[in-house]
């Protein structure tokens, strides 16, 4: 599969900004199918003024049930290409044979307003968001087994065989980049861990004892 490295010296030189900026960026990667959107969707139900998704671009087909805007931008592959040379974007990458891409001037936008972002992306864009962004705080979302992933793949029946091959494929490489991040969390109950995001990113305030 090919795996394109966009020149991480363009996009440093647009992002440069983002370092001074008042807000947070926060970067949840994963294997595919690992259940990153389920934590997101349910963090962002709970705390919708307080956290904000940031909405890609990518020249995959919208499945079923995807609304252009919402889920993602739908680009062309030209359109894509575009966003490209005009360093419209702030971290890009190829997977499973799509591009996807974070869209910079929202980002930048609702840093500047001291808001609190979240980015859930693939790894290669993790990694090009931690050369121009250090302060983001990378988070690694881990599946309990190999075989279970397979499992939750297949099961949400939304890819084809090919499709789903190829995300497994590219899922052991992202497993095993797992140690690069700040935090891994493992996805074997929901539930738990959606508490340690929840930990993570809104700590309860310390009751002072006196
Ligand atoms: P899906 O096709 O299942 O929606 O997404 C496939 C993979 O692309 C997922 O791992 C997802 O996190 C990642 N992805 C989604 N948006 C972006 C993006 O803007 N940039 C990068 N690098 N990866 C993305």
């Amino acid at each position: 599969m090919a795996q394109t490295q966009p020149n991480p010296s363009s996009i440093s030189e647009e992002a440069s900004g983002l370092e001074e900026a008042p807000g947070q960026l926060i970067v949840l990667t994963g294997p595919s199918g690992v259940g990153k959107g389920t934590l997101v969707k349910a963090l962002l139900r709970e705390h919708s003024d307080e956290l904000f998704l940031s909405v890609s671009a990518t020249t995959r087909s919208p499945r079923s049930g995807e609304v252009d805007g919402q889920h993602y931008y739908f680009f062309s592959r030209e359109q894509f290409e575009g966003a490209i040379e005009n360093n419209e974007l702030l971290e890009w990458a190829e997977f499973a044979g799509n591009y996807y891409g974070t869209p910079l001037r929202p980002i930048e936008e609702r840093i500047a307003k001291g808001e609190r972002i979240l980015l859930e992306i693939e790894l290669e864009g993790a990694r090009q968001v931690a050369k121009v962004f250090p302060e983001a705080l990378r988070i690694f979302v881990l599946p309990p087994s190999m075989d279970e992933l397979e499992r939750r793949l297949r099961s949400r029946g939304q890819d084809s065989d090919e499709a789903i091959n190829r995300r497994l494929e590219r899922a052991k490489v992202e497993v095993d980049a797992a140690g690069e991040f700040d935090v891994t969390v493992v996805n074997n109950e929901l539930t738990v861990a959606l508490d340690s995001l929840r930990s993570l990113l809104f700590p309860s305030p310390q009751v002072a004892h006196s």
